[in-house]
């Protein structure tokens, strides 16, 4: 049979049609009148997408970019920073303010699990000037509490900025950068909002302008005040990459297309949409006897961790999809290696494609005959079928 290619990992996406056009189109120079309409109109979508009153910047780097901007603007050397991790993102965490010069107090978790706000609190010192979190961990495919979290900053009066990863939290889980005090929310291009990798953006509340004013990391090309004041002309401070605002503009209307024009409802429609996505993947997987990595009410619907059976290795299901069906999953990252594989949910995937991954894995299950109690078609499917018309009734 031909094999289409077909992406199931967090982050690239797979491409919506629409922005691939609006990128072929993109032939305009970055300091003309065309390009400034269309850079204002972007950054003012993307605060409904990222659902703030705070400004929203776009950086041409991937994600980490925006982690290492968040770092280098908001710390000086020696300050005291708190990062809570249970994964390989948030090891980077730990990387980039130690690169930074930053005393690093880590609260960690293990893999697959996350932080009790008893481990945060313990933690949390008067002299912490931030804390840096995961909204939802990709490597594990688990959800942190950020808004519990957001709320024991607050209750303690802390001083520490709240700087949140949300690469692959933005679009699949809900979020109120405002309401739940984060200072500084951070995506990317290549995750929900459907377009190849390229682009950072971050929110950026006044509490961390405020800051910026007083540290002293260096920073040149990621210099956020600068890329602020050119932004507020509809212009970045350096060559933006073009075509990839052009497809964001695009993928932000068709989110918006997808409740009459109303960007706020159309990302809701998008994180429920993966949230259905990963509800399906984590009963078909249950129902073929698979355990999956992140504990009950801690799944992340960006991405859904599921364990091998006992004794048999994640790559041999990985390569498995990969040479029957051209399907690409992820294997775990690190230490993880050999141990789960990742179905994603964020972005552009609906109800076909969670079915198709769902019957692919029933195919490699039993081609492989993995040692599974329920081992049969369509044991998976019958169980995402019915949450789909549960869900969707
Ligand atoms: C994808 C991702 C990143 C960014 O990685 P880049 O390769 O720099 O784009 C950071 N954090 C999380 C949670 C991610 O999923």
């Amino acid at each position: 049979m031909i094999r289409k290619t077909r992406l199931y990992t967090p982050g690239p996406t797979p491409l919506l049609p629409a922005a691939q056009f609006a990128m072929a189109a993109a032939d305009i120079h970055h300091r003309t009148a065309e390009f400034r309409a269309l850079y204002t109109r972007v950054l003012a979508q993307m605060k409904e997408f990222v659902g703030t009153t705070n400004d929203v910047l776009i950086l041409a780097s991937s994600g980490t970019g925006a982690m290492e901007a968040s770092v280098s603007n908001l710390t000086s050397p020696g300050d005291r920073v708190l990062v809570l991790t249970a994964g390989k993102f948030g090891e980077r965490w730990t990387g980039i303010t130690k690169a930074f010069g930053c005393e690093v107090d880590v609260v960690s978790a293990p893999y697959g699990s996350t932080f009790s706000l008893d481990q945060v609190k313990a933690a949390l010192k008067l002299e912490t000037r931030a804390v840096f979190v995961q909204a939802t961990e990709s490597s594990t495919g688990v959800r942190h509490d950020v808004q519990a979290i957001g709320q024991l900053l607050k209750d303690a009066k802390s001083e520490a900025l709240f700087i949140v990863d949300a690469i692959t939290g933005l679009g699949t889980t809900h979020l109120d950068m405002d309401a739940w005090g984060i200072d500084v929310l951070i995506g990317g291009s290549q995750k929900a909002l459907m377009i190849p990798p390229g682009l950072s953006y971050l929110a950026v509340s006044p509490r961390a302008w405020d800051r910026m004013e007083a540290t002293y990391n260096p920073r040149y090309y990621f210099d956020l005040r600068k890329e602020r004041k050119n932004a507020l002309k509809g212009e970045s401070a350096y060559t933006p990459s073009v075509a990839l605002i052009a497809a964001m503009g695009a993928a932000l209307d068709w989110i918006a297309a997808q409740a009459d024009g109303n960007l706020v409802e159309g990302r809701k429609k998008l994180v429920d949409n993966a949230e259905t996505c990963a509800a399906m993947t984590r009963a078909a997987a249950t129902a073929m006897g698979l355990k999956l990595f992140a504990p009950q009410g801690s799944e992340a619907a960006a991405a859904t961790g599921i364990l091998p059976p006992e004794g048999v290795d994640s790559g041999a299901i990985v390569k498995g999809l990969r040479s029957k069906f051209a399907i690409i999953v992820t294997d775990g990252q690190g230490e993880m290696k050999g141990s789960l594989f990742r179905i994603a949910h964020i972005g552009f995937f609906d109800y076909m494609d969670t079915i198709a991954v769902i019957g692919a894995l029933e195919q490699v299950a039993v081609a492989l005959k993995l040692p599974l109690p329920n081992l049969a078609f369509g044991t998976g499917l019958i169980a995402a079928q019915k949450v789909f018309a549960e869900r969707t009734k």
